[in-house]
């Protein structure tokens, strides 16, 4: 359904512009077509990178360049300033892995959590660094909670714990996000997990200090 639905429109848009001697298109229309099969096959591509990285994940080929690695190095990949708590240890890591998980959380912040910007905290732990990042969106449900880690599973509704409001599921999404920055933290010998917050939804992962 998901490598389908890109491609039918990928193709249903060559083939209208294929078609244009017999059936002429309006600039408008050739340019909403190209636009829409231009975001589709990315999607398609992101998709497909996910998949590919699952199988590495999988079959343990994933290649990690486990590094002593500064905290700023690592969060300089997000849009917002972060604080971080002096003496702060290194943390043994693979910078471009973390990054990732960091972004992946930062998309679902902004997809299922749209309106204020996400947060990160980061604390100091005795052999881990902890690294949470809070949103201020809808949270998820308790039924779901400890299922969302699961490969291709997403939650249909989101209740907004403040409001009582529920919102039906309508973001487009794969379900293998989470289940990939599980994947990848785990990897590197952390733990990812879904904290309690009072609101929205606090995702935390740990990496261990370079030399504790
Ligand atoms: P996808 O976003 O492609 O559905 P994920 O594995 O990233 O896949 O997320 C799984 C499910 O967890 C999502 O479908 C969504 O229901 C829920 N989810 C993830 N992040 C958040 C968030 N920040 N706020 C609310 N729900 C979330």
């Amino acid at each position: 359904h998901d490598l389908r639905i890109p491609l039918v429109s990928i193709v249903g848009a060559l083939q209208a512009i294929e078609g244009e001697d017999e059936a002429p298109l309006s600039a408008v229309q050739r340019r909403g077509l190209l636009d829409n099969a231009l975001s589709e096959a990315e999607r398609l591509n992101r998709l497909l990178g996910n998949l590919l990285q699952i199988s590495s994940l999988d079959s343990g080929s994933l290649r990690l360049k486990l590094e002593p690695n500064d905290i700023s190095d690592v969060i300089s990949v997000l849009p917002f300033d972060v604080q971080i708590p002096v003496d702060a240890p290194f943390v043994l890591c693979d910078i471009l892995l973390v990054q990732q998980v960091l972004i992946n959380l930062l998309d679902n912040a902004r997809k299922y959590a749209p309106g204020e910007e996400p947060r990160l905290e980061i604390e100091t732990a005795a052999e881990h660094v902890i690294f949470c990042f809070q949103d201020f969106g809808p949270g998820i449900p308790a039924s779901d909670q400890d299922k969302i880690f699961e490969r291709f599973y997403r939650s249909d509704q989101s209740s907004d714990r403040t409001t009582g409001m529920v919102r039906l599921g309508n973001v487009a999404g794969t379900g293998l996000g989470l289940s990939i920055c599980q994947g990848l933290i785990e990897a590197q010998g952390g733990r990812i997990w879904l904290a309690e917050s009072q609101r929205g939804s606090r995702f935390c992962f740990s990496l261990p200090i370079a030399n504790p």
